[in-house]
């Protein structure tokens, strides 16, 4: 039976009414290490240790493979939004008040509504606004992320190497005294390939625009320490080197998924695979860098507003995360308010 309007809950999932409407997105990339990384996982024996995963092969014997973890890609494109700068200089994360921890779980906040956020009791957060400081209390929150991360696990089943380094680990300059501290750290090894995937579960277009910023982004940053970053691999999409990319907007997946198996551990054929499947929408091989489903189910050569679905691939799919990056950067970064006044 009908009631009158609710005015104390709003609605069962507990986002904004007026969001806007909501897509699902998809990015599949392939990263390509210039030079080794090391992504932490445990001191052993003086060793600073790479995280790895161990992958049964068909023929039933098991390899170990370096190893992106998903975790880590998603707490480096977090801190690249919350570190972003506005027109005055002030990070956004300083403007919204919202860090790690200390998530804001603001509905308008681009990091908390698509990253989630936990307010785990009644807290001060400090704020700038206009260079002064502001402090407000939030309340106990839980807000569900909407953006997943996948794969990270290397092509190659290339193993490890272990460098000696050596650290003065509190003067700039130090003389005189003891030696350097050595110690021993491992490396994933250069040129490997990382399938990466992430997946954004109803959104709008300007929250994916925050993710287009952090992903792309993220690229020259990942790893911990020195040295650091990848790159989107080239390989052959539609006869054309180009980046080894896509981007999917939609309401229905009708797009097969450029997921590389990590039981291949063949460059040629990694890439292969990621190619086949990404030029594979609506159960047949596409000859367009964008490929649309309109409401009918029919296929079409562009993106419309109304499609169902929408892939970009390669140098297209690339264009079309800089373009959301510009705009993030545009509406937001740059629009000369506080992000907190244009909610
Ligand atoms: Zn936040």
């Amino acid at each position: 039976m009908a009631t009158t309007n609710a005015q104390t809950t709003g609605p069962v999932s507990g986002l904004p009414l007026n969001e806007g409407a909501r897509y699902h997105f998809d990015i599949y990339a392939i990263l390509e290490a210039p030079q080794e990384l090391y992504f932490g996982s445990e001191v052993a024996v003086n060793v600073n240790m790479v995280e790895t995963v161990e992958v049964m092969l068909p023929n039933g014997s098991v390899i170990e493979k370096c190893y992106i973890a998903p975790s880590k890609r998603r707490g480096v494109e977090r801190r690249t939004l919350i570190w972003a700068p506005l027109a005055n200089g002030t990070l956004l994360g300083d403007a919204l008040g919202c860090g790690i921890p200390g998530t804001c779980c603001r509905p308008d906040c681009p990091m908390c509504s698509v990253y989630g956020g936990l307010v785990t009791s009644k807290t001060k957060v400090t704020y700038v606004q206009g260079g002064s400081l502001y402090e407000e209390e939030l309340e106990p929150t839980t807000y569900l992320g909407r953006l997943t991360h996948g794969g990270g696990v290397a092509v190659q089943a290339q193993e490890v190497s272990t460098k000696q380094r050596a650290m003065h680990p509190s003067k700039m300059l130090k003389q005189g005294e003891d030696n350097p501290t050595p110690f021993r750290r491992q490396y994933n090894q250069p040129a490997l390939l990382y399938p990466v995937y992430n997946h954004c579960l109803s959104i709008t277009d300007a929250q994916f625009n925050a993710i287009a910023y952090a992903f792309l982004n993220v690229l020259p940053r990942i790893g911990a320490g020195n040295p650091k970053g990848v790159r989107v691999a080239n390989g052959d999409l539609l006869g054309t080197a180009q980046s080894l990319l896509v981007v999917d907007r939609y309401r229905v997946p009708l797009g097969a998924r450029p997921v590389v198996s990590p039981a291949i551990t063949n460059q040629t054929e990694a890439i292969d695979s990621f190619a086949a499947q990404a030029v594979q929408v609506r159960g047949a091989q596409r000859q367009s860098p964008v490929t649309g489903v309109d409401q009918k189910g029919d296929v079409i050569e562009e993106h419309r507003e109304s499609s169902v679905f929408t892939r970009w691939i390669g140098a297209a799919a690339m264009k079309e995360l800089e373009e959301r990056a510009l705009s993030f950067t545009t509406n937001v970064l740059l629009a000369g308010t506080n992000p907190r006044e244009r909610s």
